[in-house]
This record gives structure tokens, C-alpha cells and sequence, in this order.
């Protein structure tokens, strides 16, 4: 729970005397303002929600005739808090560049990053043992300012400030209330961006691994079909040149021509292996990862696909808080790779039953198995002993390579992976990889 905002420090008292009808007027008014702010919060795609956070500043200064206003944030936690979003009055100084209140009122900066709501209706109001922010204030001129903490998710992220350059004015406790409401739809909106900015992040990078899994296996098998051949040309034609300096007319001649042959063989070898090696240098990241969480992202990305094809995915991890090593990202792709399949089964069936279920559960000692449990068509007997080989795929569009990439994936972790047939409908993918607290699985399950 968030606390109500109060007003403190820079107002040390209040009159509470009854609110005179303008002041309620204004209040209802910019009650149903902030009304409309939450249903165009809500409404905003996350490309949109700076845009709109600039205009809804606007639109709060005007109702409330006010001149300045901005949101801070911190870029992260050991950055400095700045200016995200400002909006300024026509015809009045443009929000300083670069404006990092911490540098000129760090007091008040520090007390509203924790929580408090600070307010001055006239500067006198300010008390004297603030004496950066009365500096401040006399210095840039604001003579009524509000600077209301940034709630979202149970934690401030930031700020938002709102000043009155002209005159003084008051700030009803109601008013203030809603005017923390305004900038708690600030808060959600951005934090809604950002996880909409990580996932994204995480989205590119996985393409990006899997597009270098499946170059790393397409270069592998190149380097297998490539050597072979290779390899006889080579002792081909050193045979070739031997012969050629027994009997031949330009032995020298042929010889040369031979031997070029050759270096160009051992030249194409060599660029085959050093393609090969560059691969194999690969950098991976093994480290103790909750397998259920990493399952969630993998969920989390393809919710939007899962949706447009009407499939329900669930998971189910047993114990709760399975730890396994691995390369986080690689993981990923397994997973993904398997969830897409999944859905394609599914897609391609037709099925009237549309759930994919991933479950993780001990396998055997050390180890935990992962399944992608799909109600599609099953698999095709035509493809069912290659699945795992490259090129082979029943799709129109397919590469064959998603199961080949995947099994290389869960053998660089230890672990094996097949398929099986559901006893009712759809086929189970399974993987193991090993988890990362041996002994204390095994420990708890003596306890339990
Ligand atoms: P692609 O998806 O490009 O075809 P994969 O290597 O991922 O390549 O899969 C190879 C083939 O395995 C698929 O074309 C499909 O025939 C079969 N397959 C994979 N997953 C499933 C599944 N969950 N149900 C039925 N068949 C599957």
C-alpha cells in the first residue's frame, strides 16, 4: 500500500479552514480531469506514453493555472534524479537543460525520493532550515510549488513537481490527492514502458542467439560435408604431383600447378575451421537460474502469440524455486523453441483442446526435467525417428533446424532431450538439465 500523500516540511502548518466554492469547483473539475488521465494512461501503447505524459502535464497546468511542471526519474538507481518530462507555460523561461535538482535542492529532492509530498503556497512558507530550496525559489522564482513523489509497483521511481510563477495559491488537501493520483498514473505508465523496453531488449537478443545457434550448427554441418571432400582432394593430388615428378615431360610445371592446388585446398580448409572455431569459442554464461522464472519470460514473449491463437499456456514447477546451470539465454531458446512448436502442433490440428502445459520436475538424482506438453496432432511418423536431424520439417515454411539447435543446446548443458506421445492427445518434448543445489534437493527430500 502506498500512503496517502501528506504535505509536510516546507508547510510546517496549515490552515485547515473550510474550502470556499471556487476551491471546490476547481477540485471536482480536476477530479474528473484525472479520470480522463487514467483511461488515456491505460489506453497509450508504450511508444506513446512520453508523449502523452508531456501533454497531460500541460493539460493538469492549464486546469490548474499553473506554469511549470516536470517528472524526474533516475536512470538507475546510483544515476542522478532529472527532468524525464517537462512542460512549460508559453511565453514563460524554458525548463533549464540538463536540470539535476539534486545539485541545487538536495534536501528537498531527497525528502520527496523517499515518499513525502512537499508544498509551499507563498515562499515565505518555506522553513528557514531549507535554506538551498529558499535560495532556490528566490533565485528562479517559483511562488507556489508542489513536488509530489512517484509511486508504481509499491516504490517511488521518481517525482513530479508543479509550480505557480505568476502568484501564490493554495493546495486543498483534496486537490492534492488527486494531483498524487495524476502522478501515480505517471508512475504505472512508465514502469509499463520500461518492462515493455526489457522484454523487447530480451526478444532481439534471443533472436539474435538463435540466429547464432543456427549458424553455429549450419557452419558445423557445412564443416563436416566440406572436410570430407577436402580432405581426398588434398591426398589426391599429392598423389597427382608425386606421380607427375616420375615421368613427366614439365615435371616442374605440373608440379607448380599441383602444389597451388594444393595450398588453395589447405587454404579453403583452413578458413572452414577457423569459421568453425570462431563458433565453438562462443562465449556461454553458465550460472544457477530459476528455471521457473526463465520459463515465465518465455511465456511472458509469447503471450501475444499465444493469445492470436487462442492457446492456453500454464506452468507447473515442482518444488517451486528449481535452480539449474545454465546459459540463461540458450535456456531460453530451448524453451522457445519448444513453446513455438507447440503452438504450431496445435495451430496445424486445428485442435479444439488449445493448451500447451510446461512443467519441471526432478528427473532423477541432480537432475530436473523440463516438458512442453502440447494437445496438438502429434508427431508425424514420416519425420518421427529424424526429428532431431537438420532440414527436417512438415512445415510449408520450416527450416528444420529449431529441434537440432535445441538438442545442441541441452548436450552443451549435460542433459538429453526427446519426444513422446501424450496417451490422450499431442506429444510431451523433454529435457533435463542439472540442477544447481544437488545436495540440497536431495537433502529436503529426505526431510519432506
Ligand atoms: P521446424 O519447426 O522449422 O520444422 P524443428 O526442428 O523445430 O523445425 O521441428 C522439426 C519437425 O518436428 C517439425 O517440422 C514437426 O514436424 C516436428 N515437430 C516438432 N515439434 C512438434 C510438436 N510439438 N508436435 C508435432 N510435431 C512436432
Amino acid at each position: 500500500m502506498q500512503p496517502r500523500p501528506t504535505k509536510k516540511t516546507l508547510e510546517p502548518k496549515r490552515d485547515r479552514r473550510a474550502l470556499v466554492d471556487r476551491d471546490q469547483h476547481e477540485i471536482s473539475r480536476f477530479e474528473s480531469l484525472v479520470g480522463e488521465l487514467s483511461a488515456a494512461m491505460a489506453r497509450a501503447p508504450a511508444d506513446e506514453v512520453d508523449r502523452e505524459i508531456e501533454s497531460w502535464l500541460g493539460k493538469i497546468c492549464r486546469a490548474l493555472d499553473l506554469d511549470r511542471s516536470a517528472v524526474y526519474e533516475r536512470d538507475s538507481p546510483d544515476q542522478p534524479v532529472r527532468a524525464t518530462h517537462t512542460w512549460v507555460r508559453p511565453n514563460f523561461p524554458a525548463f533549464p537543460k540538463n536540470y539535476e535538482p539534486e545539485k541545487l535542492i538536495q534536501r528537498s529532492t531527497q525528502l520527496v525520493m523517499s515518499g513525502e509530498t512537499l508544498v509551499f503556497a507563498d515562499p515565505s512558507e518555506i522553513p528557514a532550515d531549507n535554506p538551498d530550496t529558499r535560495r532556490m525559489v528566490a533565485k528562479y522564482g517559483p511562488k507556489a510549488s508542489a513536488a509530489i513523489p512517484m509511486w508504481a509497483g509499491g516504490r517511488v521511481i521518481g517525482a513530479a513537481s508543479f509550480g505557480k510563477f505568476r502568484s501564490p495559491r493554495k493546495w486543498p488537501p483534496e486537490l492534492l490527492d488527486q494531483l498524487a493520483m495524476a502522478v501515480r498514473l505517471f508512475g504505472s505508465a512508465i514502469e509499463r514502458k520500461q518492462a515493455e523496453i526489457a522484454i523487447r531488449a530480451v526478444r532481439t537478443e534471443l533472436r539474435v542467439a538463435s540466429r547464432r545457434n543456427v549458424m553455429s550448427e549450419l557452419v558445423a554441418s557445412l564443416s563436416h560435408e566440406i572436410n570430407q571432400p577436402l580432405g581426398a582432394i588434398l591426398s589426391n593430388l599429392g598423389g597427382v604431383a608425386r606421380l607427375l615428378t616420375q615421368g613427366n615431360p614439365q615435371p616442374a610445371m605440373a608440379l607448380e600447378a599441383v602444389n597451388s592446388a594444393i595450398e588453395d585446398t589447405k587454404r579453403t580448409a583452413d578458413i572452414v575451421r577457423r569459421i568453425r572455431s570462431m563458433f565453438k569459442n562462443q562465449v556461454e554464461h553458465k550460472a544457477p537460474i530459476g528455471i521457473g522464472p526463465l520459463i515465465g519470460e518465455v511465456v511472458k514473449l509469447t503471450a501475444g502469440e499465444a493469445s492470436v491463437r487462442k492457446i492456453a499456456v500454464r506452468i507447473e514447477v515442482s518444488p517451486p524455486g528449481q535452480r539449474v546451470i545454465g546459459d540463461s539465454i540458450q535456456l531460453q531458446q530451448c524453451v522457445l523453441n519448444l513453446v513455438m512448436n507447440a503452438f504450431d502442433a496445435i495451430t496445424e490440428a486445428r485442435s479444439p483442446r488449445r493448451d500447451v502445459v510446461i512443467k519441471v520436475a526432478p528427473e532423477k538424482i541432480g537432475w530436473a526435467a523440463v516438458c512442453v506438453c502440447d494437445s496438438g496432432g502429434g508427431i508425424d511418423p514420416a519425420v518421427a525417428k529424424r526429428l532431431f536431424e537438420p532440414f527436417v520439417t512438415t512445415k510449408i515454411d520450416g527450416m528444420g533446424l529449431g529441434l537440432l539447435v535445441t538438442r545442441s543446446i541441452v548436450e552443451s548443458h549435460g542433459g538429453r532431450i526427446w519426444a513422446s506421445p501424450n496417451p490422450d492427445q499431442g506429444s510431451t518434448f523433454t529435457f533435463t538439465l542439472p540442477m544447481a543445489e544437488r545436495k540440497r534437493s536431495s537433502a529436503s527430500r529426505r526431510m519432506g
